[in-house]
Parts: C-alpha cells; sequence; structure tokens
C-alpha cells in the first residue's frame, strides 16, 4: 500500500521487502529531500594534459535519513518520472552559481559543467527560471558547462536542439555526455552549437587489451577535432588509461585515478585555496 505520509523510521523495515517497495518509499521520500535539506553537491575535477584543472563536473548527492548516501543512478530516474526533476536541476544550478560567485569573490578562476536532465530541458520554464538564478548570482555564463546526454537530443528532437541553441546564444557551454553508447546519430554534432564530447567510461575501460577500442577512442577524437570540438574522457581509473586516452588525443581527463568526486571543503582545497 503506497500512502501519501512520508516516510517515517518504521516504513525503512518494508522497503527491503522488494524492488517495488523500495522504489515508492523513495519516491515519497524524494518530495521533502529539498524542504529537509537532505541534498548535497560533491565536485569531481577535470584536467588537462598538464595536469591543470579546468572545470569542475557537479555530481548532486542525496543524504536520505534512513538509507543514508543514496546514488543519483537510482534517484535521478524516479525524480525524472515526477516533477522532482526540475526542483533538484534548479537546486543544483542554485548551489554550482553560488559556488561559482563565491570563487570569483575569492579571485579564483574556475568552471563548472553540470548535467540538466532532457526532462527539465524540454519544460517550458527552463530558460527562464535557470537564467534567474544564474543572474541572481552574478556568474559569467562563460562559467558553466551544460551536460545532456546523447539520447536526449536524439530523441528529444527539436524542442531539445531549440533548447541547445537558445542556451549556446546565451554564451553557456554545451557538452554530450556519455558520448558513443546507446543509439548515435552524427549530424547534431555539426548541426548543433557544441563544445565538448564526454567519452563514456566504457570505452576507456575496453582500451586496456583492445586495440580496435583504442583505435575507435583516438577516431572519435579526430572527429571531434575536426569538428573543433574538445573531447574528456570519463571513468580514468588507472595510469595505463590516463595514458591510452592521452594518447588517443583525448583533451582533457575525468576519473577516480585524478581525483574522486569531493565535498566543496575538499575541492577548494585541491584547487589550492
Ligand atoms: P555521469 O554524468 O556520467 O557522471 C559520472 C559518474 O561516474 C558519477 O557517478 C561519478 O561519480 C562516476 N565516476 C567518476 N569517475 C569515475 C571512475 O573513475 N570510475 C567509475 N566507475 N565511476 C566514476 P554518480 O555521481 O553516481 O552519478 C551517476 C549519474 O547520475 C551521472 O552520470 C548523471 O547521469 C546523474 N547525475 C548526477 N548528478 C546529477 C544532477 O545534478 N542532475 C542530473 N540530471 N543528473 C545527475
Ligand atoms: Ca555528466
Ligand atoms: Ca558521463
Ligand atoms: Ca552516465
Amino acid at each position: 500500500v503506497i500512502s501519501d505520509q512520508p516516510p517515517s523510521a518504521n516504513d525503512y523495515i518494508h522497503i527491503k521487502a522488494s524492488d517495488v517497495e523500495r522504489y515508492s518509499y523513495v519516491k515519497r521520500s524524494l518530495g521533502r529531500a529539498i524542504s529537509n535539506d537532505e541534498l548535497f553537491i560533491e565536485l569531481q575535477p577535470q584536467y588537462d594534459g598538464l595536469n591543470n584543472v579546468i572545470s569542475s563536473e557537479v555530481l548532486l548527492r542525496w543524504n536520505h535519513p534512513h538509507l543514508g548516501v543514496v546514488n543519483p543512478a537510482e534517484f535521478i530516474p524516479i525524480a525524472e518520472e515526477n516533477e522532482y526533476i526540475a526542483e533538484f536541476g534548479l537546486w543544483v544550478c542554485n548551489e554550482a552559481c553560488k559556488l561559482l560567485k563565491d570563487c570569483q569573490t575569492q579571485h579564483i578562476d574556475t568552471k563548472l559543467s553540470i548535467n540538466i536532465s532532457a526532462k527539465h530541458l524540454a519544460r517550458a520554464d527552463f530558460v527562464g527560471k535557470f537564467l534567474a538564478i544564474v543572474n541572481k548570482w552574478q556568474v559569467p555564463h562563460e562559467s558553466l558547462t551544460l551536460e545532456l546526454t546523447e539520447g536526449a537530443l536524439i530523441r528529444g528532437v527539436s524542442i531539445i536542439q531549440y533548447r541547445v541553441r537558445e542556451l549556446a546564444e546565451q554564451g553557456f557551454s554545451l557538452s554530450i555526455d556519455d558520448f558513443g553508447i546507446g543509439e548515435s546519430n552524427l549530424n547534431y554534432l555539426q548541426d548543433l552549437p557544441i563544445k565538448e564530447l564526454k567519452v563514456d567510461k566504457v570505452f576507456i575501460e575496453a582500451m586496456e587489451g583492445s586495440e580496435q577500442k583504442t583505435l575507435l577512442v583516438t577516431s572519435i577524437c579526430n572527429m571531434a577535432k575536426a569538428l573543433h570540438l574538445n573531447t574528456v574522457a570519463e571513468g580514468i581509473e588507472t595510469t595505463g588509461q590516463l595514458d591510452q586516452a592521452k594518447a588517443c588525443g583525448c583533451s582533457a581527463f575525468q576519473g577516480f585515478y585524478l581525483d574522486k568526486p569531493m565535498s566543496i571543503s575538499d575541492w577548494r582545497d585541491r584547487l589550492g585555496h
């Protein structure tokens, strides 16, 4: 039985019963995550080939009072099925802008990349609300990159493509997340004002011991260069993977080997301020 009541500690006993119950428990809990101050962000730096931090990805975390920190891979899809994803997306945007403003005040020159759900981007009120937050914090648009998954651009067709153009005209950078997995349609790379491709970690992992996969990543990087796009190699876990990604021509690198996602205060220390 799914109740509309906010979950209590007692509900926790039931959530182990089945995935369906866990799903509905998570869904009910999501509604009060913001008002209960349960969300926070972590940051994961992205490095250029010379070990300089060029941007950092903002990753959402949810500290549930009974479940502990819930993985975004679990709760983002649930939030996307409900209206929560827009609230969460704007919350993350506000945190990111607040942090950028803070850095600006302290003369720390840095950029942030945020993940935007296609479901959120497609909403009629997206640009207005997003810009209101960015402008409230007086954040230069050039210091924000928006990461969108590839599938969204193909499946979401015109409305998403329209949004991408709108945002690029406003000076934001657009990045294609998880590039190369799932369906691919290279047309949009030429047609849309995209700045960056994030080569999915499945390719980075697969490169070790596979000449074919290494060739594939090299080809992606060459194609990206021809289209004046940057390439970020995702999920770098070993020094070998970093070397290979460099040899393939990727322009930036992100992964546990370089830095795990970290708290804001660890991130400040990492940046040396
Ligand atoms: P993503 O955008 O592809 O983010 C990269 C994920 O890979 C992150 O997982 C990150 O912690 C993880 N990662 C980074 N380096 C490594 C590595 O070397 N090895 C491995 N195995 N993993 C690595 P996380 O934080 O659990 O996020 C999962 C997904 O949830 C993200 O995938 C993104 O699609 C979504 N997500 C996270 N934050 C947000 C958000 O604020 N908004 C939206 N819409 N989605 C978000
Ligand atoms: Ca991402
Ligand atoms: Ca990714
Ligand atoms: Ca992903």
